[in-house]
């Protein structure tokens, strides 16, 4: 790319100071030879004045070529380049080696003191060089002097070839600065690619730590901050996927291992094999099944393949059926639930299974958490929008550097007592994903005078199943 790159910079350089040089040259040419017809024009305003009123007596340049040999005419500051030739002889233009030219209002030649090209027309060089004669306002023909300038015809070739010499060397000079610039150039605008190529490559090995440094705020540093983010998400979502195997294979250990001790023990004839013995093994493989039950649900909700049979449901007669469910549970505590309805709420397009199914991780965590004669309030309200429900405990609450994270897979904030009670760590995760499978969000807060606040918010019209 760098080659490519200086090779576009040198055909930039190049036909920019080749088309420099070419219209540098012409307009030197053209310049040159201007102003060498300009400069024979120096000193014949009185020719030209004694012209303009011979027209005007004559009203015709008839017999006016005497005038461009009378002696007098054409002296002034010039030098003639043919000194040789004495006053007298010739008209004072033509001595002094200058050619005198008229020409008539339509730019054809009428008397030239050479004895050249009468009759011909003046060409645009000439032309625009030639001093205008003019009869009041109008234009009646024109006088070209040259030749008493220093300039002849070899001068004016000389010149403008020495001219073209020193345009020649600026353009070398400056096309080899250009593409010493333009390596330079190169360089710099590359670095940051190199640098990103670096990482990626990094990437593609499997080191996910690899990041560019950003400077600026150009094209390349936009994409430089994209890659990093990019990386970023990559190695969080990697971290996950390790995090996941490790908790996966360590929530799986423990009920296997307590199956096997049980299997040994009735294997060896160390237990009977009873009913009373069996059940242990019985419970963790309940343990296990959920387990794989909950993994499932998240890796379909993961993956957008959740499937919801939705249908317009009575959310306060599913909230009370759940209650219900609950109420033996909680009594056995002596935990009371409270459920109150705010306001009536219009039947929503939910699937009510998974709906309990939020409701009961809520519930049965409320309970967990609360003690003897505490008590655990279920309130539903709803708007034009949503409908909303609050499940609000009166337990220790969720420890404030916990909060974030409760939502996370497998995290437990007080893993010994989850775990003892049969908390997998995936409920509140797996209730979240359900919650945004339906378009709605589940939050946790901490009640200020104690206890933790779920808050679930179902949209009552769900335009389109966000693929989560
Ligand atoms: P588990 O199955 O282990 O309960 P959850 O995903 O349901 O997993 O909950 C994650 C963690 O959130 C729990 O381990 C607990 O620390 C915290 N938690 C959940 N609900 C409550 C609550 N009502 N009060 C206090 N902490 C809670």
């Amino acid at each position: 790319m760098r080659l490519r790159l200086v090779l576009y910079f040198t055909l930039i350089v190049l036909v920019s100071v080749g088309s420099m040089v070419i219209i540098a040259r012409y307009s030197t040419a053209r310049e040159v030879r201007a102003y060498m017809f300009r400069g024979g024009m120096v000193g014949v305003e009185e020719l030209v004045s004694t012209l303009e009123d011979y027209y005007l007596r004559n009203q015709s340049w008839q017999g006016a070529e005497s005038l461009l040999s009378s002696p007098g005419f054409g002296h002034g500051r010039r030098l003639g380049s043919q000194g040789n030739a004495t006053p007298g002889q010739m008209g004072m233009g033509a001595m002094m080696g200058q050619r005198l030219r008229l020409a008539d209002a339509s730019g054809r030649i009428i008397a030239d003191t050479a004895g050249q090209n009468t009759n011909s027309p003046l060409n645009s060089v000439e032309l625009e060089a030639a001093v205008p004669l003019q009869a009041g306002d109008e234009i009646v023909g024109y006088l070209i002097a040259e030749g008493g300038a220093a300039f002849d015809r070899n001068d004016e070739v000389y010149l403008v070839s020495r001219l073209s010499r020193a345009a020649m060397i600026a353009a070398t000079i400056s096309v080899v600065f250009s593409l010493l610039l333009a390596l330079f150039f190169s360089y710099r605008l590359l670095l940051p690619v190199h640098a990103l190529t670096k990482a990626a490559t990094q990437l593609a090995k499997g080191d996910l730590s690899g990041r560019v440094v950003v400077e600026g705020d150009d094209e390349l540093a936009t994409l430089g901050k994209a890659f990093n983010h990019m990386a970023s998400s990559l190695q969080r979502v990697e971290e996950n996927r390790q995090a996941m195997t490790a908790d996966i294979a360590h929530e799986l250990r423990t009920p296997l291992a307590v199956q096997r001790a049980h299997l040994e023990a009735l294997q060896d004839g160390v237990y009977p094999t009873t009913t009373d013995n069996l059940t242990p093994i019985l419970e963790q493989n309940l343990v296990l099944t959920r387990l794989v039950d909950d993994l499932r649900t998240l890796a379909l909700a993961d993956g957008g393949q959740l499937h919801l049979e939705c249908k317009p449901t009575d959310f306060p007669d599913l909230v009370k059926h759940v209650v219900d469910r609950f109420t033996p549970q909680a009594n056995a505590h002596g935990v009371s639930i409270k459920l109150s309805i705010e306001n009536p709420c219009p039947p929503i397009a939910v699937d009510p299974g998974r709906i309990e199914q939020i409701l009961g991780n809520l519930l049965s965590n409320g309970l967990r958490y609360s003690s003897d004669g505490d008590q655990v309030e279920l309130k539903v309200s709803s708007t034009s929008k949503a409908v909303q429900l609050t499940v609000r405990d009166s337990g220790p609450g969720i420890p404030e550097d916990s909060l974030p994270r409760i939502f996370d897979r497998f995290y437990r904030a007080d893993r010994s007592r989850s775990r003892i009670e049969g908390g997998t760590g995936l409920g509140l995760a797996i209730a979240r994903q359900l919650a945004q499978a339906h378009g709605g969000t589940l939050v946790a807060a901490n009640y200020p005078y104690g206890g933790a606040v779920f808050t679930l918010e179902l949209p009552i019209n769900r335009e389109k199943r966000p693929e989560n």
